[in-house]
């Protein structure tokens, strides 16, 4: 029985976060005693799938055909659940992002699998099979059992980290069998809101709330999201107000990240905010009331207007990058 990871490709590229699942894969293979055998579906160079035997898959298979040019889901899931069954994986591994969750639920139907949605850490044990997940909004941390043989894990942004596990390794194609007739989606057109880094890309994102009083405030955000390399980010009275728009709001409503940095200016740290952002990894607050419950989920925190201590972050974040 090995484990199965799926890896999505952006453009031909995999992502930090894709060799990090391989890493996961690898990890829950040890401890249960067998391989990584990851899965690339579209068009991916094999230099760019020889990475992936870095962190330890020994085996990669290319599923590589027209019908994968637009990411259907009952296309996807079916490839997925194939390559599954044809190489006898009992674990199925991949991120808990917007293609996973549509992903995930499908192929766990197919293998007849319980399903962990957004696990946060390794399994606590594979017999019986058991994985922490953050539940209640991010409040607590609960322990999901799972009893079914086959078993579907999506694993939450920025869980688990890089591990360099280099093995022998081999590439095949593989074909699920899907004819042209099955693709039931047609693309009409793609049109781009922004190009702009998504959120649930960032490894960096500068937030704001209702502290930052008007829209026309938010230069020194952006600025400072530029030059970081960040994703800008809002509570929800702010995209409510029409100040931002929804696609930055995070939190219980809208979209939940974990990028290694959250800065939030002016934003109060209401419980429904900090269910969308909790599981950053360094959160940096500004806010001019001391007792603002944000500064109980920030590790760095600055008691202080945002109009005077913006722009010094700004400032700082321009001269690290010029003396690098
Ligand atoms: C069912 C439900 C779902 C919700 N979902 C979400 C959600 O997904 N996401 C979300 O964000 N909210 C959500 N909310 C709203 C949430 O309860 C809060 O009202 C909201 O998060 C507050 O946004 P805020 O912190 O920007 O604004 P405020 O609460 O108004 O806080 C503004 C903060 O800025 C500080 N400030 C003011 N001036 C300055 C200054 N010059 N310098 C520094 N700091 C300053 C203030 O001290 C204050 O702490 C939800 C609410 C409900 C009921």
């Amino acid at each position: 029985m090995s484990i199965l990871v799926y890896l999505e490709n952006w453009d031909g590229k995999f992502k930090k976060s894709s060799f990090e699942l391989v890493s996961y894969a690898k990890a829950i293979a040890d401890k249960a005693g067998t391989d990584v055998i990851a899965l690339s579906i579209g068009e991916v160079s094999d230099n760019e799938l020889q990475e992936l035997s870095k962190y330890g898959a020994t085996k990669v298979l290319k599923a590589q055909n027209d019908v994968y040019k637009i990411l259907d889901n009952a296309i996807y899931s079916k490839t997925i659940a194939t390559a599954a069954e044809n190489n006898n994986c009992n674990i199925v591994v991949m991120g808990n992002n917007n293609t996973g969750k549509g992903l995930a639920p499908r192929i766990a139907v197919r293998l007849k699998a319980g399903l962990v949605s957004g696990a946060t850490s390794l399994p606590v044990s594979i017999e019986p099979f058991q994985v922490q997940k953050n539940v209640f909004s991010g409040k607590a941390k609960g322990v999901q059992q799972v009893n079914t043989n086959n078993k579907v894990v999506t694993l939450s942004q920025n869980s688990y980290m890089l591990v360099e596990n280099e093995l022998p390794f081999a590439c095949e194609d593989f074909d699920a069998g899907i004819q042209t007739e099955e693709l039931k989606t047609e693309v009409v057109s793609v049109d781009k809101v922004t190009d702009k880094l998504l959120l649930s890309d960032a490894d960096i994102v500068v937030s704001a709330g209702r502290g930052m009083k008007a829209p026309e405030n938010w230069g020194p955000v952006e600025e400072l999201a530029q030059v970081l390399g960040a994703a800008t980010a809002c509570s929800r009275p702010v995209s409510d107000e029409g100040w931002r728009g929804h696609e930055e709001h995070v939190g219980q409503t809208g979209k939940v990240i974990a990028p290694n940095l959250y800065f939030a200016f002016g934003i109060s740290g209401a419980i429904q905010h900090l269910a969308g952002v909790s599981s950053s990894k360094v959160i940096v607050a500004v806010n001019t009331d001391a007792e603002a419950p944000i500064f109980g989920a920030a590790d760095y925190g600055i008691i202080g207007d945002l109009k005077e201590v913006l722009p010094k972050f700004v400032e700082a974040a321009k001269s690290y990058k010029a003396s690098l």
